[in-house]
Formats: structure tokens, C-alpha cells, sequence
């Protein structure tokens, strides 16, 4: 077992903070000046430590390169007028990763190393954590394969690190979105519900379509009938018809089991308006917005928490939506902030203290 304080610190000699002003900085584009490294060799966990952020020398034979033995998990941490530092339920974040490590065939990393060390390195960190309303500072833990040979099996060799980014608001503009017919983002049996990086790198092209027809994402729909809705690029996606609030189920694994999505699902309870996690078609929501009863679509996600969406296209049907009326949505973004900034008491324990 490592303890935090077990975990070997070697310090930056000069901060870049002074150099990086905080305000409005965009999403993940510069990073603290420390980072957390650790590596699985002969069946263990190894070499942790706590260093300043820098680039990795890798051979051009690495795994995860070829192969895609590649997870990855985003959490943020926030300040309080103390000038404490909070963490939005990693536990949950930290659970999710060891998943997502099991689908692809990964090593487990131990709960000391993943949340030990990110104490340890946001405590180290936390002048990065802007203070500004609604900036935070985004934590990015990933592992990634490291055997060095073309040879297509598990890797025996693997690299855990967490960077820290500051970032700005996340402007979420309310989405034009266009249903996905043509291409899959997950299949029972597959990987979507694991955050890999394949996911993503599987997921662009989708997207790149749907912007040159002047679409901000797509929602992705089943393989097998393009009709079964699952998410909205790379969030989760809910729909409120005649005040219910519905999002997909996960039992199918096609689906990303978001943190953001637990928490709007338990306030949304709070708010007193039922919740159905089950199979929802486009078919559905059609003749939902037929009759008037499709109120309020949305995506949710840790970096923007929740996204609007003012339309959804789907063969020659545009369904539209005035955002300024989505009344649910916004209160529940507002719920979660306040909770965020210490507005109102966090009964559910979500912010775990540095
Ligand atoms: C990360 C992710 C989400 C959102 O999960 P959160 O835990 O709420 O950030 C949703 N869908 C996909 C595909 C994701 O990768």
C-alpha cells in the first residue's frame, strides 16, 4: 500500500504560473507544472512519483500506438473562498477508469496510487485551480500501453500518469444536432461503454459530416436500426417529454455510464420530476414533438455539465427547441453550481476535499 506520503515528490525550479494568467483560459490547452507518473512492470505497480510536467520519450514500437490499449478519465477540481480545493466525486471517476481498464484487457490501478496521488498532486498544484467563477481545473488520468514490439497481444507493460489543465467557462452554445444513420459509435459487446481513446478517434469523422452540414454533433443512434438514441457526441444525452425526463439505459454497454449523468438523474429526483432511464427511438421523440410534449433536450458531460440543444434533424424532420424555455435543464445546471460553490449544502458528499 502507498500512502500519499510514500508517494517521491521532485519540484519544478521555477513555476510557470506567474506566466500563464488564469482568466478565461481555454479548454486543456496548458497544463501546471507538475504531473504524476507511475509504470506497471512484472505484474506490479512501480516507480510513482510526483515530477514537473514534461514530454515522454516513447519508442515509435509502443503498444499503444499500434494497438489502442489507451483509457483515459476527465474530473474537476474547484477552489472556495478559503482557497480550498475540491474534487467533484473522483471516487466515481476512479471506478469508471478500473472499468474501462478491465473491457480493454488493462491492469487495475490501485485506489492509493489514483487517489492518493491526485491529492497529493492537486495539493501541490492548487495556486492552478483559478478562482474565477465557473473556471476549474481540469484533471486528465490516463494509461496507455508500453511494450515495445509489433507483436498484437495484451501489453505486459503499461504508464499511468494525471495532468492538471486550469480552464476558462466552457461556453456551451445550445447544439444543432443531427441524427446519426450512417455511422456506429458502440455495439452490445463492444467498447462504448469505456472511456478509451478508440472511442474517439472512431467517433471524429461523425462529427467532421455533421459539421459540413452545419451541425455542431451528432446524436448516435443502435447499430442495427439507426433508431435507438445513446448519446450526443461525446456526452449523454436526456430529453424531457411532458415534464418526465428520459435518458438511455446502460444495460445494453453502448453507453458511457457519465458522472454528470448520476448527478443530474439524483437532481432532477430532488426537483421532483420522475426520471426513466430505458430504450428511447427517434420515432418516439418525433411523435412527442408532434403533439407538443418534447420540451427540453440536452447533453451532459463533465467539461460543459450540460449542453442545450436548440435543434434536432433527422431525415427531412427539424425539431426545434427555444432554449430560453428549457427551465429544467437550466435548473439543474444552476443546482449543480451551487453545489459547486458551496451555495448550498452538498448532502450527497460530492465534493471531496484535497
Ligand atoms: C466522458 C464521456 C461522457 C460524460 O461523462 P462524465 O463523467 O459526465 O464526464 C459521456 N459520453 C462519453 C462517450 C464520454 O466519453
Amino acid at each position: 500500500m502507498i500512502a500519499a506520503f510514500d508517494i517521491p515528490v521532485s519540484k519544478v525550479e521555477r513555476s510557470k504560473l506567474n506566466d500563464t494568467p488564469l482568466e478565461n483560459i481555454p479548454f486543456g490547452r496548458y497544463f501546471t507544472d507538475h504531473m504524476l507518473e507511475a509504470d506497471y512492470e512484472n505484474g506490479e505497480w512501480k516507480n510513482v512519483e510526483i515530477k514537473p510536467y514534461q514530454p515522454l520519450l516513447l519508442d515509435p514500437s509502443l503498444a499503444a500506438l499500434h494497438y489502442g490499449q489507451a483509457i483515459f478519465e476527465g474530473i474537476k477540481a474547484y477552489r472556495d473562498e478559503q482557497g480550498n480545493a475540491y474534487v467533484f466525486r473522483p471516487e466515481d471517476n476512479f471506478r469508471r477508469f478500473n472499468k474501462s481498464a478491465e473491457r480493454m484487457n488493462m491492469p487495475p490501478v490501485p485506489e492509493e496510487i489514483f487517489m492518493e496521488g491526485l491529492r497529493k498532486l492537486i495539493a501541490l498544484d492548487k495556486n492552478w485551480i483559478p478562482a474565477m467563477k465557473e473556471h476549474s481545473l481540469y484533471i486528465r488520468p490516463l494509461m496507455f500501453s508500453t511494450d515495445t514490439m509489433l507483436g498484437v497481444r495484451p501489453s505486459e507493460t503499461y504508464k499511468f500518469l494525471i495532468i492538471l489543465s486550469p480552464t476558462g467557462p466552457y461556453y456551451a452554445a445550445p447544439m444543432k444536432i443531427v441524427v446519426e444513420e450512417a455511422y456506429t459509435r458502440a455495439a452490445p459487446g463492444g467498447v462504448g461503454f469505456s472511456k478509451n481513446a478508440g472511442n474517439y478517434g472512431g467517433s471524429m469523422l461523425a462529427a467532421t459530416v455533421a459539421k459540413q452540414q452545419g451541425y455542431d454533433q451528432v446524436l448516435w443512434t443502435d447499430a442495427f436500426e439507426h433508431k435507438w438514441l445513446q448519446e450526443v457526441g461525446m456526452m449523454n444525452v436526456f430529453f424531457v417529454i411532458n415534464g418526465v425526463a428520459v435518458t438511455p439505459s446502460l444495460e445494453e454497454g453502448t453507453i458511457l455510464a457519465g458522472v454528470t449523468r448520476d448527478s443530474v438523474m439524483t437532481v432532477l429526483k430532488e426537483m421532483g420530476i420522475t426520471v426513466e432511464e430505458r430504450r428511447i427511438s427517434i420515432d418516439e421523440l418525433l411523435e412527442a414533438y408532434g403533439k407538443g410534449a418534447l420540451q427540453e433536450a440536452f447533453g451532459t458531460g463533465t467539461a460543459a455539465v450540460i449542453a442545450l440543444i436548440q435543434e434536432l434533424k433527422y431525415k427531412e424532420y427539424a425539431m426545434k427547441f427555444d432554449v430560453s424555455k428549457a427551465s429544467i435543464a437550466l435548473e439543474v445546471k444552476e443546482r449543480l453550481a451551487a453545489i459547486r460553490e458551496a451555495r448550498t449544502p452538498d448532502t450527497h458528499n460530492w465534493m471531496w476535499k484535497v
